[in-house]
């Protein structure tokens, strides 16, 4: 009893939980039946207003928000694709989306009112018909008015026939170098992963998610907002990370799961805050879209005692999660991201295309019905970006002889040095282990002998007092002499990207 649709997905939570809260903001709480009614309100209006069709493109520039939530149903229900746009682009980056998607309508709020009239004024988007700003202010007065634009409409009646592999979304990869590519969700790879999720999280109706990452990125959206529907919990939506209001928020609401980047926990659980608080609610956390360290581990393991700490391993072309940690494992398998989801197939390669043995380093190729059908408008990277029916994911990785697979960096991330590779994240998690450093980032800098050197660049943790010699000598004790980085600069905070990953490529360059 799959569903097809995520339409179809949501009906079947309203039908079994019609007054249960779907989601929560700090402004609304809203049932799962009376979101189905506003999404119909929403979807009649996008017909007749906006003529929008099968097909269409609708983009979101928003931040994490209930209408979010509303738009992406009330779009899907009339087979149009919603293109979730990352809200800290730049006007460049943002117009290439809009133009490369085709978008037909862009529906986005106030913070961005600049921006969008930034873009107006100096590109000609064709396509682009419509703009409407969501007015979330409406919603203090009454908790049926979020949408003051679409608030009058004709009953809806839907006869738009959406079929499973239908394109849903056009997520835009967080793509740190070179041109963005619209990977190409349909509802069927959506819905296999928010099952993934279902079955290895262990996850139902009593679930309760504080939704912190933005929702234009796959961890958001699919592994909370969609994934959570499809079991019938609730999410509660805050319009973007803050340390202080997630801490209060998630012990006020009760949340039963976190889902987040590593990031996130680390200044969580470094806040004075942090420990006034309780916690026992918590039963899953999750954790992926970058490296955790295993001294993260530990602290997540000490501070959240009544969960079960789970990481998932994917990408935008993966809809989420290619693998996924059980809930319990020996300790000897920490430094891995878990076993592959149920319908994925992984295989490891080497530079030659051979499969590799266990334990071997290699490339790890990624098929599954959770795997995006290509990118939008891009023959070159729907040519190169696939082998034989699989993802090529640009992670290098291993697999042990249990099947747990452990990633071992990114392939443009590992170090070449003097022909002697170094894994980035290797020397990351052996200076995690210092008392020290909050944060470390490692990453190749050119060098006239070897080609390339290791350079570290570390966050300390306040009140705390290292030195880069100190440092070298602690990882001297855990590390081959040639890991060891050249350099280490002491830094206010790492550059990163809304999801939470490290942006090397402006280390690099400093
Ligand atoms: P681009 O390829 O355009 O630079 P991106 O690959 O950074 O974009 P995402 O799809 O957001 O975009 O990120 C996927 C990558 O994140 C994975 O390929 C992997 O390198 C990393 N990642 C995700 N989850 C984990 C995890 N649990 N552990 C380690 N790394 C992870």
């Amino acid at each position: 009893d799959r569903p097809k649709t995520i339409t179809e997905m949501l009906n079947n939570s309203a039908a079994k939980f019609p007054d249960k809260e779907a989601v929560v903001s700090d402004k609304i709480r809203m049932t799962y039946k009376e979101a189905k009614e506003r999404i119909d309100t929403i979807s009649a209006n996008l017909q007749t207003q906006f003529h929008l069709k099968k097909g269409d493109r609708i983009a979101l520039l928003l931040n994490n928000c209930i209408e979010f939530f509303l738009m992406v149903f009330a779009s899907a229900q009339l087979g149009a694709i919603v293109v979730p746009l990352n809200t800290k682009l730049k006007e460049k980056e943002l117009t290439f989306m809009l133009l490369h998607s085709g978008t037909k309508l862009l529906v986005s709020e106030s913070d961005f009112k600049g921006k969008v009239d930034s873009i107006f004024s100096k590109a000609k988007l064709p396509d682009l018909k419509q703009v409407f700003f969501v007015n979330h202010e409406d919603s203090k007065d009454t908790k049926y008015l979020p949408f003051s634009v679409l608030e009058k409409s004709t009953p809806f009646k839907n006869s738009v026939q959406v079929d499973e592999t239908d394109p849903l979304f056009i997520v835009y990869t967080s793509g740190t170098t070179g041109t963005p590519k619209g990977a190409i969700g349909s509802h069927i790879g959506v819905i296999h992963s928010a099952m993934n999720y279902e079955k290895i999280l262990g996850t139902n109706e009593e679930t309760k998610t504080l939704i912190a990452v933005p929702l234009f990125h796959v961890t958001g959206l699919i592994g909370q907002m969609l994934h959570i529907v499809l079991v019938g919990g609730t999410s509660v939506i805050m319009p973007r990370y803050q340390t202080e209001s997630y801490i209060q928020t998630a012990a006020e609401e009760k949340v039963t799961f976190l889902f987040n980047v590593p990031t996130i926990y680390i200044m969580m659980m470094s806040h004075k805050l942090f420990r006034q608080y309780d916690f026992s609610s918590v039963k899953t956390i999750a954790y992926g879209g970058a490296p955790m360290s295993y001294e993260t581990i530990y602290q997540l393991r000490k501070s959240f005692s009544n969960a079960s700490l789970q990481n998932a391993y994917g990408a935008t072309e993966t809809s989420s999660p290619t693998t996924i940690m059980p809930a319990s494992y020996p300790d000897s398998k920490i430094e891995s991201v878990g076993l592959p989801v149920p319908v994925a197939d992984l295989k490891i390669v080497n530079e030659d295309l051979e499969e590799c043995g266990p334990n071997e380093v290699g490339e790890l190729l990624i098929k599954g019905p959770m795997v995006v059908e290509g990118y939008w408008d891009n023959d070159e990277a729907n040519r190169t970006a696939f082998i034989d029916g699989y993802w090529i994911s640009g992670d290098m990785a291993r697999m042990d002889e249990e099947g747990f697979v452990y990633i071992m960096d990114r392939k443009k991330d590992m170090i070449n040095r003097g022909g002697e590779k170094i894994f980035s994240v290797e020397v990351e998690n052996a200076l995690y282990n210092h008392p020290s450093v909050l944060e470390a980032a490692v990453v190749g800098v050119p060098d006239p002998v070897y080609g390339e050197q290791v350079k570290a660049f570390i966050v300390k943790k306040e009140g705390t007092e290292v030195s880069a010699e100190e440092l070298k000598s602690f990882l001297s004790e855990r590390l081959a002499r040639y890991k060891i980085p050249k350099e280490i600069d002491f830094i206010s905070e790492l550059p990163r990207n809304p999801g939470g990953k490290v942006l090397k490529n402006i280390l690099t360059n400093q």
